[in-house]
């Protein structure tokens, strides 16, 4: 008996899935019928975790892989990217800051400012005439292109990447 145990029990998944003639799953449910030991093994190959062992995992496509590692590569080199800019930004107002004499030069700078604002609000106000025009400094003017170019190009990257990361 204990023979034909096996060979039962060795075709219990098959008779679940229905992969047995008829003639085979005849003599399997006859002896299901008197051997309890097998009834057990046929409730659990029928049973859904059972079932789902039997199942395993399936093997990933090999093309995930290498478009996962191609992928997590691309956002390093987007990150790289944009902290490089970010360094860019920061040199560029280093440079500035050291033209303008550091905190001091900066400090004159916004008073100069503010006070060409204040010029043009009371030039709009009718209670001025036209405030003179600003002295020209080419050198601060190409940082301040460069600050401006760099910044635009910064922001187009993180505006791609916000899209990439949204579609
Ligand atoms: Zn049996």
């Amino acid at each position: 008996m204990a023979g034909s145990c096996l060979a039962v029990r060795a075709q219990l998944e098959a008779l679940v899935d229905g992969e047995v003639s008829e003639r085979t799953a005849r003599l399997l449910r006859t002896h299901l019928t008197q051997c309890p030991e097998c009834r057990a093994h046929y409730a659990a190959a029928a049973s859904l975790p059972g079932r789902l062992r039997t199942l395993g995992s399936p093997e990933p496509p090999p093309a995930l892989l290498a478009a996962t590692l191609r992928e997590v590569g691309r956002e390093r080199a987007g990150a790289l990217q944009i902290w490089g800019l970010f360094a860019a930004e920061v040199a560029l107002v280093l440079i500035a800051a050291w033209y303008l004499s550091g905190l001091s030069g900066l400090l004159e700078l916004a008073g100069h400012t503010a006070g060409d604002v204040g010029g043009w609000l009371s030039w709009f106000g009718g209670q001025a005439a036209v405030p003179a025009p600003v002295a020209d400094d080419l050198f601060l003017l190409l940082i301040c292109g460069l600050l401006v170019l760099v910044t635009l190009c910064h922001l187009v990257l993180l505006s791609r990447r916000g899209s990439a990361h949204t579609s």
